[in-house]
């Protein structure tokens, strides 16, 4: 059973409380404002422990930060792939066909969710620069190794 410390509980309730999908530095952010002294660490730690126990859910994309979800039933995201911001997507039907994944894949499909990417309003403002900007990708890969550093 999940021990509910009240650091894991403010980390919960912080995350409960948005709807922006944050990183965990992002979370750690909020979370400090009520208990000052917590590290990132602890902060990572505990979104691991909350995604194993099913109250999480890790966003997670090839190159992009992982993100953190209180909804965990499974939906569909939208996805910036300059700021790396993430919304949910309501959608009358969902296009994947169920039965034509079991056929071709021979699994069992249990749940779907489909994340689009793109531009968000404001990214799409300065879309010109997309992919061109060296200052932009130099920015990524720093935030990529800074990752893998405090692991
Ligand atoms: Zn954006
Ligand atoms: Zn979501």
């Amino acid at each position: 059973m999940l021990r509910r410390t009240s650091q894991r509980g403010a980390i919960l309730e912080a995350l409960r409380g948005t709807h922006r999908h944050p990183t965990a530095a992002e979370l750690h952010c909020v979370v400090r404002r009520r208990l000052p002294r917590i590290s990132l660490g602890t902060v990572y730690r505990n979104l691991e422990v909350l995604a194993r126990a099913g109250l999480v859910q890790r966003l997670g994309a090839a190159g992009a930060e992982m993100r953190f979800d209180a909804r965990v039933e499974p939906h569909n995201h939208v996805r910036c792939v300059r700021c790396g911001r993430m919304c949910d997507l309501e959608l009358v039907e969902q296009p994947v066909e169920l039965s034509a994944a079991r056929r071709t894949t021979g699994f069992e499909i249990l749940s779907a969710s489909l994340e689009f990417r793109g531009l968000c309003p404001e990214c799409g403002r300065s879309r010109a620069s997309v992919g061109r900007d060296p200052a932009a990708s130099l920015k990524m890969m720093q935030s990529i190794s800074t990752r893998r550093k405090s692991r």
